[in-house]
C-alpha cells in the first residue's frame, strides 16, 4: 500500500518542481496559477508556497506543514487551497499528491457548467474514471473541501466550478498524468462537438468492461514512474 511508495522529503520536493515546470510548459497554470502537494508519512505534508509561479519554483521555496497546516519548515506561507489539500490526505490515505490548475478546456466546462461525461474515451475511463462537476466555492476557503466532501471519497479528478481542476494519485506522477488526460480529453469532447453535436459513446458492455479494468489498477501495486 501507500508505506511502499513512500520517498524521501528531498525526491518529493524535486517532483513538485518538476511537475510545476510541466504545468506550466504546458499551459495549464497562467501567473500564479495552481498548487501541488505530496504526503510525505502520515503526519506531515509538502506544498507549494502561495502565491508564486509554479513553473519557476526552488527547493527552499517549498512549505513543509503538518496535518493541521501548522508550518513546521520553510519561508513562506503554504498554498491558499491548504484545507483542500489537507482534507484530501484525511479523507484518503491511498492518496499521496494532489495537484491543482486551471488547465484551459478542462476550465471551460467547469465555467460552463458542463460536465464531461464518463463514457467516452477508454483511456479516461481507465486511467480517471468519472470526473465529478464540485459546487461552486471561493477560491481558498473552506468552502472548497466542503464542494468536494461528496465525491472525494471515489474519484481522482474534480472539475470546480468557476475555478479549474483538482487531480489526486498516488503519486506525483499518478496524479500529473490524470491532470493531462483530463485537459487534453476535455479538448478532445470540446473538438467533437464542433464536428457534431451528437458524439458517440462507448458501447455500455465494453464500458463496464473499462470500469473493473480500472478499479483493478486501483487495488494493484503502482511501479514506480
Ligand atoms: P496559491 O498560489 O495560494 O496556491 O493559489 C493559487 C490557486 O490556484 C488558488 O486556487
Ligand atoms: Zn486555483
Amino acid at each position: 500500500m501507500f508505506d511502499s511508495l513512500m520517498s524521501s522529503e528531498f525526491d518529493l520536493k524535486k517532483d513538485i518542481i518538476r511537475f510545476g515546470q510541466r504545468l506550466a510548459e504546458r499551459q495549464m497554470v497562467a501567473g500564479s496559477d495552481g498548487n501541488i502537494s505530496a504526503r510525505i508519512d502520515e503526519t506531515q505534508i509538502v506544498i507549494t508556497p502561495s502565491g508564486f509561479a509554479k513553473g519557476r519554483l526552488e527547493i527552499d521555496d517549498l512549505v513543509v506543514v503538518d496535518m493541521s497546516g501548522r508550518v513546521i519548515k520553510g519561508k513562506h506561507q503554504p498554498s491558499s487551497e491548504i484545507a483542500m489539500h489537507l482534507f484530501t490526505y484525511q479523507q484518503r490515505p491511498d492518496i499521496g499528491a494532489c495537484i491543482h490548475a486551471h488547465p484551459p478546456y478542462a476550465t471551460a466546462f467547469a465555467v460552463a457548467g458542463v460536465k464531461l461525461e464518463s463514457d467516452i474515451l477508454p483511456e479516461v475511463v481507465v486511467f480517471v474514471g468519472d470526473i465529478p462537476l464540485t459546487a461552486y466555492a471561493p477560491p481558498g476557503t473552506e468552502a472548497v473541501p466542503k464542494a468536494l466532501a461528496p465525491y472525494i471519497e471515489k474519484n481522482s479528478a474534480f472539475l470546480l466550478s468557476n475555478h479549474g481542476l483538482l487531480t489526486i494519485g498516488r503519486t506525483l506522477a499518478e496524479a500529473y498524468n490524470r491532470h493531462e488526460t483530463v485537459e487534453q480529453y476535455a479538448r478532445i469532447i470540446h473538438l467533437a462537438r464542433q464536428l457534431s453535436p451528437d458524439i458517440r459513446h462507448i458501447p455500455s458492455a465494453d464500458y463496464e468492461r473499462l470500469v473493473a479494468l480500472q478499479r483493478q489498477l486501483a487495488a494493484n501495486k503502482l511501479e514506480d514512474d
